[in-house]
């Protein structure tokens, strides 16, 4: 008997190269567009120690945790770090990015997340890339969190290196994840004696053995499973169209802040302004005396399917994560998140108005 899971073809080489087409069309880049094969954070290290070396004066921002890792890599590949860091519950500004090369002239590396899912808040690019190209340094993205949910333009925002992956706006897989190349970022990599070769954290191998042949011999044998559902998921964005998946996240954020105010019960969202919150989750700072952990946990034993979560490592006590993101970036999923969180706040005697947040949502859903 054949099982659709585990009785397929092998993926040819050309079949490979139109789903990094398609890719390309996603991101409107003309760079080149290498997939990786495992979860988003591949490409990040890839891109980093490929790029990244003791010559190297890198500007890292960070705006949540992942900024926090870049930062180690980066050091790690013995540059030189100077580390923006900037409080989560705000955004970076280009003004800021302005200020750190006037400070040090030699930066010629910037790693900036986009939006970041884990503290809710959504950068600049555009502006900042601005910055960047002025100074001609390399530009190193995370939209892993931003692609689906807002735009994320490569081409125009004069990113070097794009990284993102299917597993949240998207809607997809966590076991495959792409990055796009500009020709400064391949030469970069070309004079870096330290970039990886012939291992699996190689971009460069990609370059030689893969674009440069024309795309007709595949460095491996390919993930079938997660290249098919790659493929799907974009086949299902390019069908809903783009623009309309990217408005129901901006939609749920939207609503999910607006209904967490009506609430009341002392909830607020983490991020203080509307532009500075990400579509692709929102952040909410739970009132003095709770304890986000568990308010979480009393609405997930409510209801286990619910897109919530609390926030990692510290902010467990005071931030709860509301992923409405792929799938649940629907009115039902953000009112049965609000509805679960106001019974979690009224069970530690808060008051809440679990009637005007719906009301709320329903008005704030464009
Ligand atoms: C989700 C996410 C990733 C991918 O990491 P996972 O936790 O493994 O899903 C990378 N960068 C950012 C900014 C993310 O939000």
């Amino acid at each position: 008997m054949t099982h659709p899971l585990l009785d397929l073809a092998p993926l040819s080489a050309a079949h490979f190269a139109s789903i990094e087409d398609r890719v390309a069309r996603l991101l409107r880049t003309e760079q080149d567009v290498v997939i990786t094969q495992g979860e988003a954070l591949l490409p990040l290290e890839g891109a980093i120690r490929a790029t990244a070396g003791p010559g190297t004066t890198a500007l890292n921002v960070i705006t949540g945790p992942y900024g926090q890792t870049f930062g180690d890599w980066l050091r790690d590949c013995g540059a030189t770090v100077i580390d923006l860091p900037v409080p989560f519950h705000t955004a970076v500004t280009a003004e800021q990015v302005r200020g750190a090369f006037a400070e040090h002239p030699e930066i010629d590396f910037v790693s900036l997340v986009h939006a970041e899912a884990a503290t809710g808040n959504t950068n600049p690019v555009a502006e900042i890339g601005e910055v960047v190209r002025a100074h001609g340094a390399l530009f190193y993205l995370d939209a892993v969190a931003s692609i689906g949910a807002e735009p994320v333009l490569p081409d125009a925002w004069g990113v070097d290196l794009c990284v993102i992956g299917a597993q949240k706006a998207m809607g997809g897989p966590a076991g495959v994840s792409a990055v796009s190349v500009s020709e400064r970022a391949w030469a970069r990599m070309a004079a870096n004696p330290r970039a990886p070769r012939r291992s699996y954290l190689s971009l460069l191998d990609w370059k030689e053995r893969w674009i440069d042949g024309g795309r007709k011999a595949l460095l491996h044998a390919p993930a079938q499973l997660e290249m098919l559902a790659l493929e799907a998921c974009v086949e299902r964005i390019e069908a809903v169209g783009l623009e309309e998946v990217m408005a129901r996240h901006a939609s749920a954020a939207a609503a999910t802040r607006a209904g967490a105010l009506a609430l009341g019960g002392g909830l607020e969202p983490y991020v203080r302004e509307a532009a500075d919150a990400a579509p692709v989750a929102t952040t909410l700072r739970v009132p003095s005396g709770t304890v986000a952990a568990d308010l979480v946990a009393r609405a997930l034993a409510a209801d286990p399917a619910l897109p919530l979560a609390a926030g990692g490592g510290a902010l467990a006590e005071e931030m709860i994560r509301v992923n409405h993101y792929g799938p649940d970036a629907t009115p039902g999923a953000v009112r049965a998140s609000l509805a679960a969180l106001g019974t979690a706040l009224a069970a530690e005697g808060l008051t809440v108005d679990v009637e005007a947040a719906l009301n709320a949502v329903e008005k704030a859903w464009r």
